[in-house]
């Protein structure tokens, strides 16, 4: 709202409450909506890596004009359309490990919170009825464009728009209730309201369920860009109006993430590319969360391209590798001090740039210039229990947040063993074909030998593209 960074004060001391704008189910969500809800997850891991509790609530919006165009044209009704994508839309976050939210709200689960809301903006004034819809009346609401700074001159004062979504240009008063249509029934989106047989706007379930499950005013609501003029305008507007309370205390929007061309990647316009598309063209999702956070600041735009993937995908690599590196490690007993200053000196720039709005991608570049440095030591062999001690504490703590250098996949490492002691016998045996084998059957799957004076060490290297 005051657009600066300013220092987090929660309502209740140690308690954040969040409110994140959710998935619109009429689709598989693409990869612009992903970065947004990504972006939620790295600001409550944030918020609990600082030591608050967190309650994050996100709604799924399965009311809307596209839903009931789509479930039109299935033949079926608006709860039976959006079921496939529910169930794809939590697959997404779990492959893209999104720590879960608290509360998942489903717009239609909530009418009559809605419909409280809605009456007591028509009791108050700020609401009136037209045909059977109820319009908010923005020209009762002085601060209406506070948040987006907008310029009310434009303001065309009764103008109307029933739409879910509408232009920039059209500063209307908006559809708090639309009337029911000939087949919204059959749809199963119509419900009985004192102000007539209808359904709720897209704009007013945020302001209801917020409400019922963060209170009137809420810590943190964070949405994309996109959201930011009408729907967080609106939702404002109804809340403040219906509460007479401050609605949120601090907004947090995530930039546009654009296509290959540098367009905004957008459903409603057709080309969009969804994690299932990257996934059957061999991209790992583990690289798609490393790039959609930490390659650029949240309030930076992103461009999508197979190269910025594969970049993600050989940090990725190289962050894992290098935590297996530090787990495996049989210290020496040499002195760590330096190594260790390093690290306490990594993890307070970490810190320090996590707390400062975000900056996930300048603490990884502080860590990429650490995993340099250690790997270096641990080529000399000269890494003690103390030095592994701390790498090990600052690898768990940039993963709070990354969350892609998590254990090795299970029986790895033993899978991993028992092939190099095959091989080792193959040598022994002199059977050079066998052993050669094996070292390749290795490098599939991703995982390169090299013969030291100590013995036989593993890696993880880049496994050859597919595509
Ligand atoms: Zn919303």
């Amino acid at each position: 709202m005051t657009g600066v960074k300013e220092v987090f004060e929660p309502l209740q001391p140690g308690h954040a409450g969040m409110y994140t704008c959710g998935p619109t189910v009429w689709n598989f969500a693409h990869v612009g909506n992903l970065r947004a809800f990504l972006f939620y997850d790295l600001l409550r891991r944030q918020l609990r890596a600082s030591g608050f509790s967190v309650t994050h609530v996100m709604n799924l919006t399965d009311i809307d004009d596209r839903i009931l165009d789509q479930a039109m044209h299935a033949g079926s009704t608006i709860t039976e359309y959006v079921k496939p994508f529910v169930v794809a839309f939590f697959e997404d976050m779990q492959a893209l490990r999104a720590q879960p939210a608290e509360v998942y709200p489903r717009a239609t689960e909530h009418i009559p919170e809605m419909l409280a809301m809605i009456a007591t903006l028509l009791d108050r004034g700020f609401a009136y009825a037209a045909e059977g819809d109820v319009y908010f009346r923005i020209d009762r609401f002085p601060r209406y464009g506070a948040l987006s700074h907008l310029d009310r001159a434009g303001l065309r004062a009764g103008a109307r728009v029933a739409a879910d979504r509408y232009d920039k240009e059209s500063v209307s008063d908006f559809a708090l209730w639309k009337k029911a249509q000939p087949g919204d029934e059959n749809l199963g989106a119509a419900w009985d309201a004192p102000f007539g047989h209808g359904r709720p706007g897209w704009h007013i379930e945020c302001s209801a369920m917020s409400k019922r499950y963060l209170g009137e005013t809420l810590d943190i609501h964070c949405g994309g860009v996109d959201l930011l003029f009408p729907h967080h305008e609106n939702e404002i507007a109804q809340s403040e109006a219906a509460n007479g309370k401050p609605f949120v205390r601090v907004w947090l929007h995530s930039e546009f993430l654009s296509d290959a061309t540098g367009e905004k990647m957008s459903k409603s316009a057709g080309g969009f590319t969804t994690l299932r598309d990257l996934v059957a063209a061999g991209h790992d999702p583990l690289a798609v969360r490393f790039f959609l956070i930490a390659n650029a600041h949240y309030r930076q735009r992103i461009r999508l391209s197979a190269e910025a993937l594969h970049a993600s995908a050989e940090q990725v690599r190289r962050l894992r590798d290098f935590a297996d590196r530090v787990r495996r490690l049989d210290p020496a007993s040499g002195e760590d001090q330096v190594l260790m200053a390093r690290v306490a000196q990594v993890r307070a720039g970490y810190r320090e740039a996590l707390e400062d709005d975000l900056n996930l991608p300048q603490g990884v570049g502080l860590v990429f210039e650490l995993v340099r440095e250690a790997n270096a030591a641990l080529d000399e062999g000269n890494v003690g229990e103390a030095g592994r001690r701390a790498l090990l504490d600052l690898i768990e703590e940039v993963d709070a947040h990354l969350d892609v250098m998590g254990g090795e996949e299970p029986g790895l490492a033993e899978e991993v063993q028992r092939l190099i002691a095959e091989r080792e016998a193959a040598r022994s045996a002199r059977d050079f074909a066998r052993a050669d084998r094996i070292r390749a059957e290795l490098r599939e799957k991703g995982i390169a030998l090299e013969d030291s004076r100590d013995g036989v060490r593993w890696r993880r290297v880049a496994t050859e593209r597919t595509e």
